[in-house]
């Protein structure tokens, strides 16, 4: 089982991945893909965080489904109906962040300048103040 305990870490990271999102992916439809996979990852995670469990050797996440009752094994692949036809599915987004989160050594420092990190610049225009119930500013 999965459970968030830093909220605030946990809100970066989903703040870190809409931003990069943002910047890098120019197709709009693709973009909105995207954001929506983001949008359900970070609420699964926060509600259903009792059917998944993190594995750190191979930084995958199991994702028990509870609407098609598959298990998943999501890291960079997945085995639902969605990757397979080439859409970006939540269960990948939710491997990222769950490594993004328990892996805090992979996010930049708190004191790192925004021009460090490429996909952080200019991430003032993400306007929502929340993804579900995260906070994200
Ligand atoms: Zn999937």
């Amino acid at each position: 089982m999965l459970q968030i305990e830093n909220k605030d870490r946990f809100g970066k990271v989903v703040a870190g991945a809409l931003a990069k999102i943002e910047l890098t992916v120019k197709d709009a439809g693709t973009k909105k893909r995207w954001i929506n996979a983001i949008a359900k990852a970070t609420a699964e995670i926060e509600e259903n965080g009792v059917f998944m469990t993190y594995q750190e050797d191979d930084h995958s996440l199991i994702i028990w489904s509870q609407k098609s009752n598959n298990i998943y094994t999501a890291n960079g692949v997945c085995q639902c109906r969605a990757f397979e036809q080439g859409s970006p599915c939540f269960h990948r987004v939710a491997a990222r962040l769950v490594r993004l989160y328990m892996e805090p050594e992979m996010l930049p420092k708190g004191n790192t300048q925004a021009e460090e990190i490429p996909y952080l610049k200019n991430s003032s225009y993400i306007k929502a103040e929340r993804v579900g119930r995260v906070r994200i500013n």
